[in-house]
């Protein structure tokens, strides 16, 4: 691909774009939101966004004509949670804009078979898949294949378990069919999301965060007494409101760097060019300090909105408090420098 030196540094009005956007700004850069209308009078308080597209749906950005205007500006698109659960894996791809790092991994995390290859090939231990709801005999976790920050998904320890789950789900409306649940082994532990960057520019690895979320009403139910919890039988849910910061034991980090060594080898074999820029590893620790991973992402975290100044680790990479978003945009001027632009673009 052919690139030319490119200015402006945009993403889409949602997720991490304040922190992208900032980071941008701080490194010189201008910047571009692409905000949908109905959110735009929270991000019009905002001075470092320069300029702004107006769009009624995150999906508009597929017309020519926005696409147009972003190539007009010189603009470089960064991917994050956003652009993943508004457009699907084919109009991801076909987009006509630089999008930063490799916008072809981005269907391995959309894809659950995808995603369990790539973690198989990065050697991360996974949670066991259940085939079907018969095989239910421990504590499980019923996941819906594409579901945005854990919404529908149930536990259940034996098949009847599975099939009142399942059976509340289709009452609800929210599926039609039992393909479209997934049954993991439950790893017994504390979930922990760690956030990396991989610079091809520089050859390194950058261990530069950890965070866990803050779920509901998973995170509310110990708050409720055991006594109470039967009455009212809740069946919890984990949708993501907020993220909490964490420092690992200082004896972990050489597992987290071997993991995310790993994990961008795998990358570059399977979905060349590999994982230019963030990803995520996440996962569970047990309690033998054993990382269970059941997920990555292959772009930005919204964990990384914690570390705004720098987290606990990234202050020992860098000077500055450097957050993920800044980092990106200092890979991208560090790109545009030493002419190598097309190595972190896709
Ligand atoms: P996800 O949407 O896959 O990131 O998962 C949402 C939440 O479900 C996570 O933050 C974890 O708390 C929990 N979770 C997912 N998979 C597992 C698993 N296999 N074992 C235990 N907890 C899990």
């Amino acid at each position: 691909m052919k690139v030319n030196l490119r200015k402006i540094i945009g993403t889409l009005g949602s997720h991490c774009s304040l922190q992208v956007l900032k980071g941008a700004k701080d490194e010189g850069f201008k910047t571009l939101l692409i905000s949908e209308k109905k959110r735009y009078h929270v991000y019009n308080r905002f001075s470092f966004i320069d300029h702004v597209i107006l769009v009624d749906k995150f999906r508009d950005i597929l017309e020519a004509g926005i696409q147009n205007r972003l190539n007009d500006l010189n603009c470089i698109l960064i991917p994050h949670g956003t652009l993943i659960s508004s457009l699907s894996s084919d109009e991801i791809e076909s987009i006509d804009v630089p999008v930063f790092g490799n916008k072809f991994i981005l269907r391995w995390e959309a894809n659950r078979s995808l995603k369990q290859k790539l973690m198989i090939e990065s050697k991360l231990q996974i949670p066991r898949t259940i085939k079907s709801k018969g095989e239910i005999n421990d504590l499980c976790i019923v996941k819906l294949h594409g579901a945005a920050g854990g919404k529908g998904y149930f536990l259940a320890s034996d098949k009847k378990g599975f099939e009142e789950g399942y059976n509340k789900l289709l009452n609800d409306n929210v599926i039609t069919d039992e393909k479209q649940l997934y049954i993991q082994e439950y790893v017994k532990g504390v979930p922990v999301f760690l956030h990396f960057f991989y610079s091809p520019i520089s050859g390194d690895i950058e261990f530069m965060g950890v965070d866990r979320r803050y779920e509901s009403d998973i995170d509310g139910i110990s708050r409720i007494p055991s006594k109470h919890q039967l009455d009212v039988q809740i069946e919890p849910t984990y949708n993501v409101i907020g993220n909490i910061p964490l420092v690992l034991r200082e004896s972990l980090l050489d597992d987290v760097y071997q993991m995310g060594e790993n994990f961008v080898q795998a990358s570059e074999r399977l979905v060349p060019p590999g994982i230019p820029g963030p990803f995520c590893l996440e996962g569970v620790y047990t309690k033998d300090a054993k990382f269970i991973s059941f997920e990555f992402s292959a772009r930005i975290v919204a964990g990384t909105n914690l570390y705004i100044s720098g987290s606990q680790y990234s202050n020992f990479l860098f000077e500055n408090g450097m957050s993920m978003g800044r980092r990106i945009a200092l890979e991208i001027k560090n790109a545009i420098n030493k002419r190598k632009l097309d190595t972190i673009l896709t």
